[in-house]
């Protein structure tokens, strides 16, 4: 994001909002709900403001928010959580950022699975360390690992591993047998697993997401983050956390600290209440996000040629035009966004420029279904003057 000439550039999701606006075009690009909140929680934020929640928060989060991510961690998962592993932060990004700044030495190098969400290279730089990636390709039936480049990116240099799963952009769900051997690899360097889970309830056709740090036989070195965003469409409320091993959750909320201190009190009120009593919504959301997933890909099926891939989990469908056309994704979104009215995210955007994912994927753009059911509808019209 930083140029050469040392401004920062905006991320693509604003860029292409900003594509989508001047054309009029359905936004299919971030990864932004389009249906809202649900009422229960939003009673409870207004009630908490009216109880005079609005002062900031304990730094490591309210008591009621740090004992309902520990139980949904339990309820979810069998992970056993006390309280002093939990550290509630502003959205997962900051959980993320925080993470990477408090565990990653100067010149360590971080393994990312590409095309990644763009907040890693950012924090990685930040923390001045070096980010190897592993590309994540199509496979027979979905996405996986190129597990040669993995195992060739782990080496005494690495600090930590990031793992995402559910994967944006691709879909792809890791299991556990993928997830030991991403943990097998970090034991060997003897490096952090990072995991961010922040699609945990989007998961389709019943399948399951797995949280590693409930697998292993050294908890400790992982660090899992998540947030309320997706789970329950808030993704403005920014309330995400970290569960990790107590003088872990200590060391990242040290940075915490002095990112953000806190934020977010009468939302982390809110929150705790919808995640302490299991509330229906994440999976009423995934089924209702299941339905437009089936409009979109439904639509896109029509258009003879392009690659369109089920995805198992999360907002986004990848497709590849390369078939159809020489144009790079850049060219392609922006010329769809104007002569068909809907515009996406090359996926390029989500790699590192120039690398061999990105060539893998450079007609590849990444379409979200997380939009309301107008706004897909809208766009299947265009799909299908595509076709
Ligand atoms: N990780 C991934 C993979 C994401 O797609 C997103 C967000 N949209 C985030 C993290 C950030 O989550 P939050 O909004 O809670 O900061
Ligand atoms: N994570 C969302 C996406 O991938 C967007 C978040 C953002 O705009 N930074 O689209």
């Amino acid at each position: 994001l930083v140029r050469p000439d040392g401004t920062v550039g905006e991320t693509i999701f604003g860029q292409m909002t900003q594509l989508a606006a001047a054309h009029g075009a359905v936004n299919l690009g971030q990864g932004a709900p389009g249906t809202d909140a649900p009422e229960p929680l939003v009673a409870a934020a207004a009630d908490a403001m009216r109880a005079g929640m609005n002062q900031y928060p304990p730094g490591q989060g309210f008591p009621a928010l740090i004992d309902a991510v520990a139980e949904q961690r339990r309820r979810e998962y069998g992970q056993q959580v006390s309280t002093d592993e939990v550290l509630v932060t502003v959205g997962a990004t900051e959980a993320l950022t925080a993470a990477i700044l408090a565990l990653v030495p100067p010149g360590g190098e971080v393994i990312v699975f590409e095309p990644f969400y763009d907040a890693y290279p950012a924090a990685i730089t930040a923390a001045g360390a070096t980010m190897v990636t592993v590309p994540v390709l199509p496979v027979d039936g979905g996405f996986a690992p190129d597990w040669e480049a993995f195992e060739a990116a782990v080496s005494e240099s690495t600090a930590a591993i990031i793992v995402n799963t559910p994967h944006n952009p691709t879909g792809a769900l890791f299991d556990l047998e993928q997830l030991r051997r991403i943990f097998a690899g970090a034991q060997r360097a003897d490096a952090w697993v990072i995991t961010d889970e922040v699609y945990e309830y989007l998961v389709f056709d019943g399948a399951e997401h797995h949280a590693l740090a409930a697998h292993v036989d050294e908890p400790e070195r992982v660090v899992s983050v998540s947030s309320a965003g997706k789970s329950f469409n808030i993704t403005g409320w920014k309330v995400g956390w970290v569960v990790a091993a107590p003088e872990v959750r200590a060391a990242i909320q040290g940075v915490k600290q002095f990112l953000t201190f806190t934020a977010g009190s009468p939302l982390q009120v809110a929150v705790a209440e919808a995640l302490r009593t299991g509330s229906p919504f994440p999976s009423e959301n995934r089924d209702s996000l299941a339905a437009r997933r089936g409009v979109l890909l439904a639509a896109l099926r029509q258009v003879p040629g392009i690659d369109v891939r089920t995805p198992r989990a999360g907002y986004f469908v990848l497709v590849d035009f390369a078939p159809l056309t020489d144009e790079d994704a850049f060219a392609l979104n922006e010329r769809i966004t104007r002569e068909y009215g809907f515009t996406g995210i090359p996926v390029a955007a989500l790699c590192r420029a120039g690398s061999p994912t990105a060539e893998h994927y450079r007609a590849t753009i990444r379409y979200s279904f997380c939009k309301s059911p107008a706004e897909v509808e809208a766009a299947t019209a265009g799909i299908a003057r595509l076709a």
